[in-house]
C-alpha cells in the first residue's frame, strides 16, 4: 500500500518536473532564435544603411572592410550580401561574386520577405536568415538616385548565418541543471512523504490483516504497531480492547451455553455467528419451555415436539412413541409418518436403551425390515417414562443431515423433561385417584367427575345412557367360606367379565364393595337388556378358584334404568337401576330388572320427580 502511494506520488512529481524541463528548454530555444532575428534584423539594417553610406560617399570598393567589421560581431558566423538581377545588370556581381548561394537567397529576392532557417546537428545548431533589401523612392537616401529600379522592387538580401550553439547549450544546461534540482527535490518529497506514511502504512496493514481475521471468525488476532506516533497507539489500543472484550464475551457465551445447551458439531466457524445462533435457539427453547408449562398435558406436550420436527427441523416421516415400565405398551403419541409404522415391544431402541442408526450394522433393527435409512433415538424422561424418536430417512446424505440436527432436538426434549415429568406425575396420581387397586376400574371418586363432564354432554348431544347396577349374589358366602381373598378374586374377576363385554365408549365403576355400575354410552332399551343378560350369563360361567383346588361359580343380579328415559338427573337413573336391582335381588336374584316407576311406593314417587 505504502509502495503504490509512494510510486504514486513520486511519479507525478516526476512527470511534471519532466514537463516543464522540456518546456523550459524548448523556450530558452525559441527565445535564442528570436534573439537571433532581432539581431539578424539589427545587423541587416546596419549593413543597408552602411552600403548606402558608402554608395553615397562612391567608396562602394571600401564595403569589405564594413562588412568583415561587421561579420565579426558576436555570433555571427558568415555575413554576405546578394544582388538581384537587376543590380548585377546595373552594376555588375560587385567584387566578392555578390550572387546568390542558396535557396533561402533565391526565396528572399523572388518574395522579398525574409527568409530563415535553423539546422541543428549533435554539435552544431545554426540559424540561416536573409533579409531582403527593397527599393524605395522615399526613402533617406533615395534608392531610385543610384538604382534603375522601380518602388518595392527586391535590389537585394543580406543574408546571415548565426551560430546558436551557445544558446542551445545555455538551454539544455539550463534544463539539466532543473532536472538535478528536481530530482532533489523529489528525492526529498519522497522521503519526507516516506517518513510521515510508514507508521500510518503499518498501523493500516495490520488492520487489514486482524479485520480480515475477524471476518473469518478469528477475533484472536491483534493489531501490532511499533511506531511512536500517539493517535496510532489510541488507534491500536482501542481496536485491540475491542476485539479482546468481544473475543471474551463470545468465548464466555459459548461455554456458558455448552453447560445446559447441546451446540451441534458443525456449528458456525464465526464465534459471533455461532453466538447470534446459540441466542436465536436459546430464545426458541425458552418460548417452547413457557409456552408447555401451561399445557393441559404430556399428550400436548408431545403434540408440540411433533410440529417442532415437522416445521422446524423439517422432519417429515417420523414418530413420537411413549413408553413407560415393561408392561406399558409403547405407543405412538405424534404420527408424522407417510407409512403405517409399528413400534413393537422388542423395539431394539427401547430395548438397549441407545440409539439405533440404520448405518451402524446391516439390518440392525430386525423389527423393520422394509426401512432402510432411519434412527431411533430412545430419551428417558423420568425412570418410568421413556420417550423414542423414530425417523425414516430417503437416503444417507438425509439421515446425516438429520443426526447433525439430534443435539438441537436434545435440547427441546431436555427442555420438556421437567414438565413430562410431573405432567405424567400428575396424571398417574389423578389415576390412582380415580382407579380402584383391587379391579383397575374406576371408583366412585371418578363417577361424580364423570357423570359432570358427561351430563352437559349428553343433554347437549341428546346421548342416551343405559345404567346396569351389578351385585354379586350371595358374596358374604365367599368371604365366610374361602376367605377374603378369594372374596377379592371373585370381585376381580366380575371386573374382567365387565370389561369384556361392554364396548370402549362404556365406563365401568365399582361402585361398592361388590357392586359395580356401568354405564352403556348411546344404548337402546333393548341392548341395555341385552348387555345385562350378556354380562350375568358370562359371569355365571366364570370359575372362581377356590383354595383346596376346586372352583366354583357365582351368581349376578342387574338393577337397569335409562337415562333420560327415567329421568334426567343421571343421579336420579343410577338411585332407580339400585332400586330394579333391589327388586332383582327380591325377585330370587340370578336376573335382570328392568326399572319401572311402579317399583317406587308412594313417598319415593314424591320424591324421585
Ligand atoms: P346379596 O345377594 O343380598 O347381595 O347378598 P350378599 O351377601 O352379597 O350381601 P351384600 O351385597 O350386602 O354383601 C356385601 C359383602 O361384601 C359385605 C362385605 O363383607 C363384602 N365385601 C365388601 N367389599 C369387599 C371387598 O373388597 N373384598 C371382599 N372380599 N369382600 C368385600
Ligand atoms: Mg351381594
Ligand atoms: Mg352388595
Amino acid at each position: 500500500m505504502q509502495k503504490k502511494l509512494s510510486i504514486v506520488i513520486v511519479g507525478t512529481i516526476f512527470a511534471s518536473f519532466m514537463l516543464s524541463m522540456f518546456y523550459s528548454a524548448l523556450s530558452i530555444r525559441n527565445l535564442g532564435i528570436k534573439n537571433a532575428e532581432e539581431k539578424a534584423q539589427i545587423i541587416a539594417d546596419l549593413v543597408q544603411d552602411g552600403l548606402s553610406a558608402h554608395m553615397l560617399t562612391g567608396t562602394m570598393d571600401q564595403r569589405e572592410f564594413f562588412l568583415n567589421k561587421i561579420s565579426q560581431a558576436k555570433g555571427v558566423e558568415a555575413l554576405w550580401v546578394v544582388r538581384s538581377d537587376s543590380v548585377i545588370k546595373q552594376f555588375g556581381k560587385g567584387f566578392n561574386n555578390e550572387t546568390v548561394r542558396d535557396d533561402i537567397d533565391d526565396k528572399t529576392l523572388k518574395t522579398g520577405l525574409v527568409h530563415q532557417q535553423s539546422e541543428e546537428s549533435s554539435h552544431t545548431a545554426k540559424l540561416r536568415i536573409s533579409t531582403p533589401y527593397i527599393a524605395k523612392e522615399r526613402s533617406n537616401p533615395n534608392c531610385m538616385e543610384c538604382h534603375h529600379a522601380k518602388e518595392g522592387e527586391v535590389l537585394g538580401a543580406i543574408s546571415i548565418v548565426f551560430d546558436i550553439s551557445e544558446i542551445r547549450t545555455n538551454g539544455i544546461l539550463t534544463s539539466l541543471s532543473v532536472f538535478v534540482l528536481s530530482l532533489v527535490i523529489m528525492t526529498a518529497v519522497f522521503l519526507v512523504i516516506n517518513n510521515s506514511m510508514k507508521p500510518l502504512m503499518e498501523l493500516f496493514d495490520s488492520i487489514t490483516y486482524v479485520m480480515n481475521k475477524a471476518q473469518e471468525g478469528d477475533y484472536s488476532k491483534r493489531i501490532r504497531f511499533s511506531g511512536s506516533d500517539k493517535e496510532c497507539h489510541n488507534v491500536m489500543f482501542w481496536i485491540n480492547s475491542l476485539l479482546e472484550k468481544l473475543e471474551n464475551t463470545l468465548n464466555d457465551i459459548e461455554v456458558t451455553v455448552k453447560k445446559f445447551l447441546a451446540l451441534s458439531p458443525n456449528h458456525q466457524p464465526d464465534l459471533l455467528l455461532d453466538a447470534q445462533a446459540i441466542v436465536h435457539e436459546l430464545s426458541d427453547i425458552y418460548q417452547f419451555k413457557r409456552t408447555i408449562e401451561f399445557d393441559e398435558d404430556k399428550e400436548q406436550v408431545y403434540r408440540r415436539i411433533g410440529m417442532i420436527l415437522k416445521n422446524d427441523f423439517s422432519l417429515n416421516d417420523f414418530v413420537l412413541v411413549e413408553s413407560g415400565k415393561e408392561f406399558f405398551r409403547p405407543q405412538v403419541v405424534f404420527d408424522a409418518s407417510t407409512k403405517e409404522r409399528n413400534v413393537e415391544m422388542s423395539c431394539r431402541a427401547l430395548r438397549t436403551k441407545q440409539s439405533v442408526y440404520s448405518d451402524q450394522f446391516h439390518n440392525i433393527c430386525e423389527t423393520c425390515d422394509a426401512c432402510q435409512h432411519f434412527l431411533c433415538i430412545p430419551y428417558l424422561i423420568s425412570n418410568d417414562l421413556e420417550l423414542l424418536l423414530s425417523i425414516w430417512a430417503r437416503s444417507d446424505e438425509e439421515l446425516n443431515q438429520i443426526k447433525a440436527q439430534l443435539p438441537k432436538i436434545q435440547n427441546y426434549i431436555d427442555a420438556a423433561r421437567p414438565e413430562l415429568v410431573s405432567k405424567n406425575l400428575t396424571q398417574i396420581l389423578k389415576v390412582s385417584s380415580t382407579t380402584d387397586a383391587l379391579t383397575g376400574l374406576y371408583n366412585r371418586k371418578y363417577l361424580d367427575e364423570y357423570i359432570e363432564k358427561a351430563l352437559s354432554q349428553a343433554k347437549r348431544n341428546n346421548i342416551v345412557y343405559g345404567i346396569l347396577m351389578i351385585d354379586i349374589d350371595f358374596f358374604k358366602m365367599v368371604n365366610d367360606t374361602y376367605g377374603h381373598d378369594v372374596g377379592d378374586q371373585a370381585i376381580r374377576a366380575l371386573s374382567k367379565c365387565l370389561k369384556e363385554n361392554i364396548r370402549e365408549a362404556d365406563t365401568a365403576f365399582r361402585f361398592g364393595g361388590e357392586e359395580f355400575l356401568v354405564l352403556l354410552y348411546e344404548c337402546d332399551e333393548a341392548m341395555v337388556q341385552n348387555i345385562a343378560e350378556k354380562i350375568r350369563l358370562a359371569f355365571e360361567k366364570t370359575p372362581i378358584q377356590a383354595p383346596n383346588g376346586t372352583a366354583f361359580y357365582k351368581t349376578l343380579s342387574v338393577g337397569a334404568s335409562i337415562f333420560p328415559k327415567n329421568s334426567d338427573s343421571l343421579w336420579k337413573c343410577i338411585k332407580f337401576a339400585d332400586i330394579a336391582l333391589y327388586k332383582a335381588k327380591e325377585s330370587g336374584r340370578n336376573c335382570v330388572k328392568r326399572f319401572d316407576p311402579s317399583m317406587l311406593d308412594e313417598q319415593e314417587l314424591k320424591n324421585a320427580f
